[in-house]
């Protein structure tokens, strides 16, 4: 534990250090009340800050770190150059736009003592470290801790965030194999996976959603800067982000992957794993061994709703989380925000949303709500994701390949936008039903009509472009690949919620030639 090294604190099973060293130290009653540490917490105590400035605010995390952010964990901190430290100090890493700042939102002096809070004349926020709720009772205003300590609250807000799954062959494996597995979600992951990077090992990531892509890119990356070892990305789907891109770009994408270094094996899992002195032994359906020093499994996350059934809160059959109303109630001054909360936008319909800004905008809404605002949720946040130098995006609203798409593609080289004639349009409707329309607005891909790239055949640059998901002929989602600064077009298009002719038209707003 960084956060905390004083010589009585105590220690729990685990070896790690809670804060204060016991529950009896935190305050009886606190006017807020925070559950999990994360993004969607700290938002919520800003917006809280502001509405209501001599605040105080309880955070119980059952984390050992202050609040951070997770973004730069599968991207930048992997950019910042090696030294020989065992890790990195206070996980400072450089933006892509130059200056450098911590994963942590705010220094260990910002905070406020949880012993302290109760007489703090100006308010602020304390953090109780590494104790988990286990109940809330929203009758009597009052949570529980695993402990058994009571705090009462007037205004309570559930942002317990994901945790991430295994697969069952390896969470029942034995011990030698389970201790060459690893989730990917903190920054003690990040350390754990860096020696193994340090040290040139192989690294086998399971999984082609945001995390195995950015990681593995990552991972290639600082592989090639250090003369390391092997990066496997191993899954099921023909491509990478397959969730959430159409199958073409998806395979596109698979290919700059692989040119970036990244030993991608798709159409493939994993039949068993046995161990030697060293290694994983790694045997796929394909026929393939790979031998593996260590194995990252990333195959998506579950909502924490542990304390839903004793604190009689409705989960999401569907979507899981906490289900809450527009306005992120579960009950009366009981709030939901971030990962966690299956909210009801009254655009988009019921949703659950595991990125990074809809826990800023939905935690900040809670905290406007917990100070009496009684808004709703319809600002549409965005998600963004970078794999590699070549390939960033961002999206909006349901980006869901599912969907039927059209997208809209310029070649990087392209600077004079082309009238529609000149485009090329392709139709292709997939294995699961799913169908897309491509449309190339350059006239130097003309010869490429025929194209095949089920047959590996010559694709078109999908170097840049904007691609719309359509529901009942509507514009649902937008995704703006390696076109940045059009999140606010695309919010004002998704808010419109109407049926538009020629979709070519609408692209070109998007200037994706310039
Ligand atoms: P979390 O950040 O998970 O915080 C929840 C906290 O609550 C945790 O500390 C948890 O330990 C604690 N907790 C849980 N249960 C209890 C309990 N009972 N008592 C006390 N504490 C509890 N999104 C993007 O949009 N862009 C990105 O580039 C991006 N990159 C990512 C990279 C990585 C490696 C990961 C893991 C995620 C990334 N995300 C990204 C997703 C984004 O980080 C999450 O959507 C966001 O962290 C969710 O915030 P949250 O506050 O809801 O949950
Ligand atoms: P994900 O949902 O993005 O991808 C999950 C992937 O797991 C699937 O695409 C599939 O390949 C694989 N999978 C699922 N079940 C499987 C099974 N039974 N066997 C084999 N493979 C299986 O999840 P993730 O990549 O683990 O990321 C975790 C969370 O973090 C997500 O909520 C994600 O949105 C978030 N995140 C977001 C960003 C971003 O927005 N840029 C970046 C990193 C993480």
């Amino acid at each position: 534990d960084g956060d905390n090294n004083s010589a009585d604190a105590k220690r729990g099973v685990s070896g790690l250090v809670t804060s204060p060293d016991s529950s009896e130290k935190l305050p009886k009653h606190v006017p807020y009340l925070i559950i999990g540490g994360g993004t969607a917490a700290f938002s919520a105590f800003r917006s809280i800050k502001s509405n209501d400035a001599k605040a105080k605010v309880l955070i119980v995390s059952n984390e050992y770190h202050k609040p951070y952010m997770r973004p730069p964990l599968s991207k930048e901190l992997w950019y910042t150059p090696n030294t020989n430290e065992k890790t990195i100090k206070d996980y400072r890493f450089k933006q892509w736009a130059g200056s450098e700042r911590s994963l942590f939102f705010e220094p260990d002096e910002f905070f406020v003592d949880p012993e302290k809070l109760e007489e703090s004349v100006n308010g602020g926020i304390a953090v109780a470290q590494g104790f988990s709720v286990q109940k809330v009772d929203a009758q009597n205003h009052t949570v529980t801790l695993n402990d058994g300590y009571k705090i009462t609250y007037d205004e309570c807000l559930i942002a317990t965030g994901c945790a991430p799954k295994n697969l069952p062959m390896f969470r029942d494996a034995a011990p030698s194999v389970r201790e060459k597995v690893m989730v990917y979600r903190t920054p003690d992951d990040f350390d754990r996976l860096r020696r193994y990077a340090a040290e040139k090992r192989s690294i086998t990531i399971v999984g082609n959603g945001f995390i195995g892509s950015e990681l593995a890119c990552s991972l290639a990356h600082y592989s090639k800067e250090n003369d390391g070892g092997k990066i496997y990305q191993v899954f099921q789907e023909s491509g990478n982000m397959s969730k959430v891109l159409p199958n073409y770009l998806s395979r596109w994408t698979m290919a700059k992957m692989k040119n970036q270094g990244v030993c991608v094996i798709p159409n493939a899992s994993i039949k068993s794993a046995t161990r030697d002195e060293e290694s994983l032994k790694l045997e796929l359906n394909n026929g393939m061994t790979l031998l593996s020093d260590i194995v990252v499994v990333c195959v998506g996350c579950s909502p924490n709703t542990n304390l839903a059934s004793p604190s009689k809160l409705e989960v999401d059959r569907t979507l899981g989380g906490f289900v809450v109303n527009a306005e992120l109630e579960a009950r009366r001054n009981l709030y939901v925000a971030g990962d966690a909360s299956c909210f009801y936008d009254p655009l988009l319909g019921r949703r659950r949303v595991e990125h990074h800004d809809h826990s800023v905008v939905s935690g900040k809404l809670a905290g406007e709500n917990m100070t009496g605002a009684k808004k709703p949720y319809v600002h549409q946040s965005m998600f963004w994701s970078d794999l590699g130098p070549e390939i960033g995006y961002e999206g909006i609203g349901l980006a869901d390949s599912s969907l039927p798409t059209v997208g809209i593609f310029a070649l990087p080289s392209a600077t004079d936008a082309r009238s529609s004639t000149d485009n090329l349009t392709v139709n292709r409707e997939e294995d699961d039903g799913s169908k897309h329309t491509i449309i190339v607005d350059e006239k130097s891909n003309s010869d490429v009509v025929t194209w095949d790239d089920d047959a590996h055949g010559e694709q078109p640059d999908y170097g840049r472009g904007v691609i719309f998901y359509l529901k009942n002929e509507k514009i649902v989602g937008v995704l703006m690949w390696n076109l940045f600064s059009r999140v606010g077009l695309a919010r004002t298009i998704i808010n419109q919620n109407k049926k538009y002719d020629d979709l070519n038209e609408v692209a070109k707003l998007f200037e994706i030639h310039s």
